[in-house]
């Protein structure tokens, strides 16, 4: 049998810790979005362009390169018998071409996973996140100690400070997201959750297969919740 799971909720919700938890556990690919995006990053071609540039302002890629990208990725090998669509579907619209792709084959989506969060504390998880190349990560709000955090005031006085992070005693250079490095585009990116995720989750409750997860506890709490959820569905 199939499982392809939808993970929602708010950036800093812990969507893509628990989506690798769950790869793990179940033995499907996690099929995150934003990874495939960001990974256009090294590409120079207009299309990879036009993407970083969106993704900077927080708004979303519009739909046609977003649902080609998951049909690409849904056709490997790996995800023949399932997903965890993390960040995907983010609109009606997407969540129409998931269904009839995955109806092609015959699946449907077994469970929507809502991490919910509040949005205050979401925020501080983004903004505040920085992770070393080991994939170790921390956070200037909730989780700082052995890294020295510096707020780094631009020359010019033209943008606001910058978050600066190493690990402590002069070690490696943490690493933010460039997505998450702006407060701006942090909270365009809430905005754009409340307006055109959140519908989502109405639709989802009306064929019953939303399970909410408080995203607010540790992540062992968070994952055991989870596969409580994914074991009865
Ligand atoms: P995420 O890592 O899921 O927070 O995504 C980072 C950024 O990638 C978003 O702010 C959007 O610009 C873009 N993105 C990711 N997933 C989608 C999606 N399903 N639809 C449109 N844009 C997306």
């Amino acid at each position: 049998m199939s499982l392809y799971v939808i993970l929602i909720g708010a950036q800093g919700a812990g969507k893509g810790l628990q989506a690798k938890l769950i790869q793990e556990h179940y033995g499907i690919p996690q099929l995150s979005t934003g990874d495939l995006f960001r990974a256009m990053r090294t590409r120079s071609d207009g299309l990879a362009r036009k993407v970083q540039d969106i993704m900077a302002s927080g708004q979303l890629v519009d739909d046609a390169t977003t649902n080609a990208i998951v049909e690409d990725r849904l056709s490997q090998a790996d995800a023949r018998m399932g997903a965890i669509l993390d960040g995907y579907p983010r609109n009606n619209i997407q969540a129409a071409f998931l269904e009839s792709r995955l109806a092609q084959k015959g699946a449907g989506v077994n469970a929507v996973l809502l991490l919910e969060l509040d949005l205050f504390t979401a925020f501080k998880r983004a903004f505040g996140r920085v992770s070393a190349a080991d994939g170790a990560s921390f956070n200037y709000y909730y989780n700082a100690r052995g890294v020295d955090f510096a707020w780094v005031q631009d020359d010019q006085g033209l943008f606001p400070p910058r978050l600066e992070a190493a690990l402590a005693g002069g070690g490696e250079a943490l690493r933010r997201r460039p997505d998450d490095a702006s407060a701006d585009a942090i909270i365009k990116r809430i905005d754009t959750y409340l307006q055109e995720t959140q519908p989502l989750i109405d639709y989802f409750e009306s064929k019953g297969i939303v399970r909410r997860i408080d995203a607010d506890q540790s992540i062992d709490a968070v994952w055991a919740d989870i596969r409580r959820a994914l074991d009865s569905a």
